[in-house]
């Protein structure tokens, strides 16, 4: 059948657009139950995300997973695909594929090898439902015509039932990002929410800077809390701002110009310490080496504390100092951007989507899954969690 163009049109029962982690789940459910299947990729290779994921290992699920490690402007809509394919689900996947892996820590699990065995796995199981994946494509115009998906591509033009979005989040535009899905959403009037980059490195200003870059690769445990959410992990003073896990958690949460609170010393009321403490003779600055990184403790007394004997502090100084160091206060400047973020939070309005299907309650048939929706995971696995359930809700309906 030719099209207006006289273009040759396929039809495939579904479409999915975006070969991530989401829009292969979604076609290999959608294959197990008979549909014809393609997806649409304009990379050049499958999974480009999760092949540089968890640093070449692939974070590829978390044991722990609970609907409260995502935020969402509706903080239930997660809870129906979460609970439908969880990360139990996944890893008999990987086990029967018998690709090792291991528990890094706090419920994050790695491969063992390479992610490079989690692409693998999705080809194959796409191989077993006849999936077919079209590479190095781009989606040129779709439009919806007598109960018809209609897509124009540089590689054809196809027909489909179902129309899966899949593409993603704005993060790493250089891995193939794009805001195709929310110009889609907004094609058809479907709400798009502001996005952010998220899971991203934040930056001080230049006047912070200018005292904290002298410690840049100094790591240390904290606590780091924005309102109401708090991460207890490592940050790392980077040559722009701050980065580590704490702080990639904390900056999904951040808003701009408020601060940020760092605790240094989180297993000490260090207020407490110092009161103790204060009849001694020895130096604020070595006294802080006992608990803190030297070059921090350096540079705290050099440029806010002082560096006089424990016993030439008042009482008043002291508190203030262990007050402090417990709950040390930053207002970054900003984030590092799309560029570094791992993630984009916002998108797709979930209250446009059934919670049961990702269908598009205004446009049945239209599908909208993974990292695009405004279903964003903490760090440690569960963004490829949300992927792969979100895919696999999908995937039972499209
Ligand atoms: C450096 C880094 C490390 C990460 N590590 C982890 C980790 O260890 N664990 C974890 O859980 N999460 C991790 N994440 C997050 C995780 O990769 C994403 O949340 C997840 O890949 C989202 O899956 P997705 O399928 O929704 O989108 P994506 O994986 O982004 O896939 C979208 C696909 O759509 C394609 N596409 C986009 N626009 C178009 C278009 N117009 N036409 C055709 N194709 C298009 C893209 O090329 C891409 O292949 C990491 C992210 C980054 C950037």
């Amino acid at each position: 059948m030719a099209n207006i163009l006289g273009e040759l049109v396929t039809y495939k029962d579904v479409v999915i657009i975006g070969a991530g982690g989401a829009g292969l789940m979604c076609a290999i459910e959608a294959g197990k139950r008979g549909r014809s299947v393609i997806i649409i990729e304009h990379n050049s290779d499958i999974g480009k995300k999760i092949r540089i994921s968890g640093g070449g290992r692939c974070n590829f699920t978390n044991s722990q997973t609970k609907p409260d490690n995502y935020l969402s402007q509706n903080p239930h809509f997660a809870k129906s695909a979460l609970a439908r394919f969880t990360p139990e689900d996944f890893c008999r996947l990987v086990k029967n594929h018998q690709i090792p892996f291991h528990e890094k820590k706090l419920g994050q699990l790695f491969c063992d090898e390479s992610s490079q065995n989690i692409i693998e796995l999705l080809k194959k199981e796409c191989v077993n439902y006849n999936v077919d994946i079209l590479l190095e494509t781009s989606v040129v115009q779709a439009s919806f015509q007598d109960g018809l998906f209609c897509l124009s591509t540089s590689k054809g033009a196809y027909q489909s039932q179902s129309l899966v979005i899949a593409t993603g989040g704005l993060s790493i535009p250089s891995l193939g990002a794009t805001d195709f899905g929310y110009k889609i959403a907004r094609q058809f009037n479907i709400n798009v929410l502001p996005c952010r980059p998220a899971l991203v490195p934040l930056t001080l200003k230049e006047k912070d800077l200018a005292v904290f870059k002298t410690l840049s690769g100094v790591s240390l445990d904290t606590i780091v809390t924005y309102e109401q959410a708090s991460f207890r992990e490592n940050i790392l003073f980077t040559h722009k701002g701050l980065s580590g896990p704490a702080i990639l958690q904390i900056s999904s949460y951040w808003q701009p110009k408020k601060p940020i609170h760092i605790n240094f010393i989180p297993e000490l009321d260090m207020r407490q310490v110092l009161h103790e403490h204060r009849s001694e003779t020895l130096l604020l600055g070595n006294f802080l080496k006992r608990h803190l990184p030297a070059r921090l403790a350096e540079v705290l007394c050099d440029h806010f504390l002082g560096n006089k004997p424990l016993n030439r502090y008042s009482s008043e100084q002291l508190q203030q100092i262990g007050q402090r160091l417990n709950d040390w206060q930053f207002i970054p400047s900003g984030t590092e951007g799309y560029a570094k973020a791992e993630v984009t939070a916002g998108g797709i309005d979930t209250n446009e989507l059934s919670s049961k299907t990702m269908e598009a309650k205004k446009v049945p048939g239209l599908f909208f899954i993974g990292e695009v929706v405004d279903v964003t995971g903490h760090l440690g696995g569960f963004n490829f969690q949300w992927a792969w359930a979100s895919g696999f809700a999908a995937g039972q309906y499209a």
